[in-house]
């Protein structure tokens, strides 16, 4: 591996502080084995799992190595803000999982999405994004991204490509998007975004946390940066808050419009991104620059816990998808139900991109109104028991949410309905519990609301 002289204890020696890209992959494996198998190749006599290599900082023997540190010759690692063993063993198998050349580790989604703008977007420069996004996500760019100096222009996903276009300025730097938009569950036509973005010569940024790279692999849609809320479905059991930046290694920086990736850096002595790391340019930077000064670094535990819920992705995704569907046809039958949405459904008006985009699965969050608007709404989150009342999605557990009067309570009215909430939408996370019992649960709820 890459640190051989180190020997004794050997655990700086398990992986490299940072994701150095895929091409030392010698299997073609399957998704499904790269979850368990990914990232992490132990040699003899290293532990079989990954470590947590809890440690701010890691020990050098002479000047010249930590020179080459510095100079980004080496990528040993060495300060936990921008790298670490652990966390390079996520980064990796995620990287694998979604089929990009490198990865990066974040404290959040947040931290996923807003690093993944600012690494290539600055003050006086736009964003064109679907406007069919999380909360969060909706709040930093309408909201945060702005007193930055970068405008963010919202368009519906279904308009045509024409229009899309029209939103397109000189500045704009990025097409931003939701495999399956939060909560509205709007699958995204590929085909269309990624001939935006190829024609106007920007990055068609994808937020995967619905999809998760077993159900849907955007690289393979024309997609170029993959980001996911590694708390939801990667993470699975809510136990860690975190997310991560993927590079297709695809993107051709130098076509004269990202001047952030071809023009010296000052900071490292004015060394050239694109000259110096080739197609991993976007995800190098993003790490020894915005790592750096941001520091919305994850904790080496939180990306063990990453690590170890990726082992069971593939597991849980199938029964998460199963469990969703089933809830979402007998809700159809109920007659306190007003409306069913899950893209997995025949009367989705997703279900045909399903059909191409997520063959495997339309995820595990549905959606539905309730006879008797926000009050009955209410009344049924207070009388479920199996299923809580939780901020969350992609749980094991299942869970549920009025977003109206939650997580896009922040928004005006108008912002809900154009994000695709509306006041009497109820959000359930369905769980990989028997999905007898979680049925039989909503009923009972059902039957009191
Ligand atoms: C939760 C979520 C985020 C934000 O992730 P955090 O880990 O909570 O910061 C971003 N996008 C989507 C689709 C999400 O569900």
């Amino acid at each position: 591996m890459l640190f051989p002289e180190i020997s004794g204890f050997g655990l700086l020696g398990l992986v490299s502080g940072f994701s150095k890209g895929v091409e030392t992959m010698d299997e073609q494996w399957s998704v499904e084995t790269l979850a368990i198998q990914g990232g992490y190749r132990p040699e003899a006599a290293q532990p079989r799992v990954t470590p947590i290599v809890q440690s701010t900082t890691f020990k050098y023997d002479n000047a010249d190595h930590m020179a080459s540190l510095f100079d980004l010759d080496c990528f040993d690692p060495m300060y936990t803000r921008i790298g670490n063993p652990t966390w390079a063993a996520f980064e990796q198998k995620m990287a694998e999982m979604e089929g990009g050349v490198g990865a990066l580790a974040t404290s959040s989604g947040q931290a996923a999405s807003t690093l993944s703008i600012l690494n290539i977007c600055r003050s006086g420069e736009h964003v064109v994004t679907a406007g069919t996004l999380y909360g969060g996500t909706y709040s930093l760019f309408y909201n945060t991204l702005p007193k930055m100096g970068i405008e963010v222009t919202f368009v519906d996903p279904e308009a045509s490509i024409e229009e899309i276009k029209s939103h397109f300025r000189p500045e704009t730097k990025v097409l931003f998007a939701e495999t399956i938009g939060n909560p509205g569950l709007n699958v995204l036509d590929f085909e269309k975004f990624s001939a935006v973005a190829k024609e106007m010569q920007v990055p068609l940024v994808i937020d995967n946390t619905f999809g998760t790279p077993y159900l849907c692999r955007p690289f393979e849609h024309g997609a170029d940066i993959v980001i996911h809320s590694a708390t939801k479905y990667i993470d699975g059991h809510a136990t860690s808050v975190g997310g991560v930046i993927v590079d297709s290694g695809r993107f051709d920086w130098s076509n004269g419009r990202y001047p952030e990736l071809t023009e010296p850096d000052s900071s490292y002595h004015g060394l050239c991104y694109t000259e110096k790391f080739g197609n991993m340019a976007y995800i190098i930077k993003a790490r020894v620059q915005l790592m750096r000064d941001l520091g919305t670094s994850p904790s080496p535990f939180n990306t063990f816990m990453f690590n170890h819920g990726l082992e069971t992705l593939h597991v849980r995704m199938q029964r998460h998808c199963e469990n969703a569907l089933e809830v979402a046809k007998r809700l159809e039958l109920h007659p306190k139900v007003k409306w069913v949405s899950y893209p997995g459904l025949p009367s989705h008006p997703s279900y045909e991109r399903v059909q191409k985009y997520l063959p495997k699965g339309a995820s595990g969050v549905l959606t539905f109104g309730i006879e008797g608007g926000v009050e009955a709404g209410r009344r049924f989150m207070e009388s479920t028991k199996l299923i809580a009342m939780v901020v969350h999605v992609g749980d094991v557990r299942s869970c549920v949410l009025h977003p109206a009067s939650t997580t896009h309570r922040q928004l005006s009215e108008e912002q809900q309905i154009a994000s695709g909430v509306t006041p009497d939408l109820i959000r359930l996370s369905v769980g990989i519990e028997n999905v007898e019992d979680i049925i039989a649960d909503i009923d009972q709820a059902l039957a009191k609301s």
